[in-house]
């Protein structure tokens, strides 16, 4: 059963009763898909989740382990076949950028807007300091075709996060990235929560990304996903890879994966 909650309340009394909410909350949960000829394949197996207002969360598990559904089922794209998920409302930023390749790199950012009944002229000028944020200066105007594989997944970025939902739900940012495009965009994703705090669930094959990003690590095992461990990730920012106590944690989260 999916239950939408209201968006996350701004005043100061809200603000206590926020602190004993989730923003997400998976209980129990299960997920089968259908299969013809064959029996149902058990993706997701009775997991559970909570995940506090603001908080980001790295979800890490070997390929086939469900990342990609639980994702699906916080934004409501799917439904559970047992247990329960509450989720305020999220926005999906989908493995592949999927942007439009006859708008330019503003209007493909300001899509939400857009949809959102905004004016063309309104919602380019909401998002042009969202791609300057995110260090586009100058390329509003260029097609997806004319940007690099890095640059797109920050234009993707920016139409995810200007959907204004609270929680962003990201598959994958960095996947198909060289590593320094993928350290780069790190550091571009870390400055803009900073700034813009949202509940993030962040989902990555690289444990490395995990730590360096996230408030917490969960790992899951192989297919159906079932949580082998939660790693807290209890270190100011920005952090660098090589900091000793990051280390001993990406070998924690690389154990419990072995
Ligand atoms: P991950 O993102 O961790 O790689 P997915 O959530 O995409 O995993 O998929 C989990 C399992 O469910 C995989 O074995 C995948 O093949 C299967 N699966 C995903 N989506 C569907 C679907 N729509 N129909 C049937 N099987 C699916
Ligand atoms: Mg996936």
């Amino acid at each position: 059963m999916q239950t939408r909650l209201e968006p996350r309340e701004r005043s100061p009394l809200a603000a206590g009763r926020r602190a004993s909410r989730s923003a997400v909350r998976l209980h129990g949960v299960t997920r089968c898909y259908p299969r013809r000829g064959a029996p149902p394949l058990l993706a997701l197996d009775s997991l559970s989740l909570d995940v506090a207002p603001g908080e980001i969360v790295a979800v890490v598990g070997p390929s086939g382990a469900g990342k990609t559904t639980l994702l699906e089922l916080v934004c409501g794209l799917q439904q559970p076949d047992a247990g329960e998920v509450r989720a305020e409302p999220a926005a999906l930023m989908p493995q592949r950028d999927l942007l439009l390749p006859w708008l330019d790199a503003l209007d493909n950012a300001a899509l939400a807007l857009r949809l959102a009944g905004r004016s063309r002229a309104d919602a380019r000028r909401l998002a042009a300091s969202t791609l300057v944020a995110l260090g586009l200066a100058g390329f509003e105007e260029r097609r997806p075709r004319e940007l690099s594989g890095g640059m797109r997944q920050r234009v993707a970025f920016a139409r995810t996060l200007l959907s204004g939902r609270p929680v962003l739900c990201l598959d994958e940012p960095f996947g198909a990235l060289d590593a320094i495009t993928r350290s780069e965009l790190r550091g571009w994703l870390d400055g803009v929560l900073q700034v813009e705090p949202r509940t993030v669930l962040l989902v990555t094959h690289d444990v490395e990304e995990a730590v360096v990003l996230a408030d917490r690590l969960l790992v899951l095992s192989a297919r159906p996903g079932r949580v082998l461990a939660e790693l807290p990730v209890a270190l100011p920012r920005p952090r660098s890879p090589t900091d000793p106590r990051l280390i001993v944690l990406r070998e924690q989260a690389l154990d419990s994966l072995r």
